[in-house]
């Protein structure tokens, strides 16, 4: 698989990818392991080596001008100079570079910002800072057996409301409209506006 084909077509990559991908699907299946357990074990020396064969075949199809899918999704196959015999490393991606690869870059997203995003971005922030403080107030009564702190559960409450007021004036949206749609879902949800587990398990809006 990894030779390389001077003649090589399209058609001939595609029963490559095909082989490739039917011999995969057996020995996974024959391993019956999961394809994360399959990969990172090297159940019996078999995937990393594929692995890096089936990589090297789509390389050089690629590099032909080819096109040749990837094998296994979710698994980056990096070839590269290594002091193994064959001259070949195969590295399933790792989560801190997987997050490094996928994270967005800050800089990108500022180059993006409108003056409207910040605002709706500084709002949801202050609301979920704010249900953070509220949740304080509220543990620090149920938890440690203090009196509740009505006077901070008002000020946070109020601190909420700014925060979803702003939100929605940004968004141009209504606290009125807001509640309909909460009306109209939950009766949906809920026969005769009755709670029932079975109805909160099934959540028929949703359906
Ligand atoms: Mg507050």
């Amino acid at each position: 698989m990894s030779e390389q084909n001077e003649e090589l077509t399209q058609e001939i990559v595609n029963e490559i990818f095909e082989q490739g991908k039917s011999e995969w699907d057996k020995r996974l299946k024959e391993s019956g392991l999961t394809q994360s357990m399959f990969i990172s074990t090297n159940h019996e020396g078999f995937p990393v080596e594929f692995l890096a064969h089936y990589q090297m075949a789509k390389d050089g199809a690629e590099a032909q001008g080819f096109t040749m899918p990837v094998l296994v999704e979710g698994v980056e196959v990096k070839l590269s100079d290594a002091d193994n015999e064959d001259g070949i490393n195969v590295e399933s991606i790792n989560h801190s570079d997987m997050v490094a690869q996928l994270a967005k870059p800050g800089q990108d997203i500022v180059d993006q910002l409108t003056a409207g995003d910040a605002h709706t971005l500084h709002m949801a922030v202050g609301i979920s800072g704010e249900s953070g403080e509220l949740l304080d107030a509220v543990k620090k009564a149920v938890m440690y057996r203090k009196q509740i702190d009505m006077e901070n559960i008002i000020e946070e409450l109020g601190d909420l409301e700014f925060y979803m007021e702003g939100l929605r004036q940004g968004l141009g949206i209504t606290r009125e409209e807001t509640i309909e749609a909460n009306i109209e879902k939950l009766g949906k949800r809920y026969k005769g506006h009755n709670y029932s587990d079975q109805q909160a398990q099934d959540r028929a809006d949703k359906a």
